[in-house]
């Protein structure tokens, strides 16, 4: 095909026409253009952490999975099929993204000794294993069996037990278990279990 003047002109205007005019296709840098930033993404299921509400998100993360990639989160988006929120999130939910992706972020526990000023990282297991510790030794002190009266109560009243919202059914569900197994009585959960 001969290209004069005018078949030139005429063909930048249309673009996929110069393109075409000119011997290249660029429908797939069209198509890739195009693209969603979650087109590759892998979806997930979760609830917003910042309030009782408890609105259903989904986390787009990026990644294939491979032991030396670190999966990364681009997106966070209310959840359409949440009954609770039907796919909105209110400003603070959409910031999502934010408190998942953040170098402040807490992602191992921190312990202040009694009396100190001053926080220190501490290991998962070394952690689980002192809260293990003073439950027991705490309930071991303060079980009561019987009332002042003689009646059967079985309780324990120095401890308490606080649950957050993000807390799904079956985190309260065992909550439940573990606090009536030890017997703790002083409970909160925004829930109002
Ligand atoms: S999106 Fe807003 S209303 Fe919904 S749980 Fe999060 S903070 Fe609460």
């Amino acid at each position: 095909m001969s290209l004069t003047r005018r078949t030139f002109l005429k063909s930048a205007v249309t673009g996929g026409a110069a393109a075409s005019v000119l011997g290249f296709n660029l429908e797939s840098a069209r198509a890739q253009a195009r693209g969603l930033k979650i087109d590759r993404t892998t979806e997930t299921r979760s609830i917003c952490p910042y309030c009782a509400v408890s609105c259903g998100v989904i986390i787009h993360t990026l990644g294939d999975g491979a032991a030396n990639v670190d999966p990364t989160v681009v997106h966070v988006e209310g959840d359409p099929d949440s009954p609770v929120n039907r796919g909105a999130l209110c400003p603070k939910g959409v910031t999502l993204r934010q408190f998942i992706v953040n170098d402040r972020r807490l992602t191992r526990p921190l312990y202040r000794a009694p009396g100190s000023n001053a926080w220190t990282e501490m290991e998962w297991d070394e952690a689980i294993d002192r809260m293990a510790r003073l439950i027991k030794d705490t309930r071991d002190g303060g079980f009561e069996e019987t009332d002042g009266a003689g009646r059967r109560v079985n309780r324990l009243t120095n401890t308490a037990m606080i649950g957050g919202c993000t807390d799904t059914n079956e985190i309260n569900y065992l909550l439940g278990k573990l606090r009536f197994g030890l017997g703790i009585v002083p409970f909160e959960n925004q829930a109002r279990l």
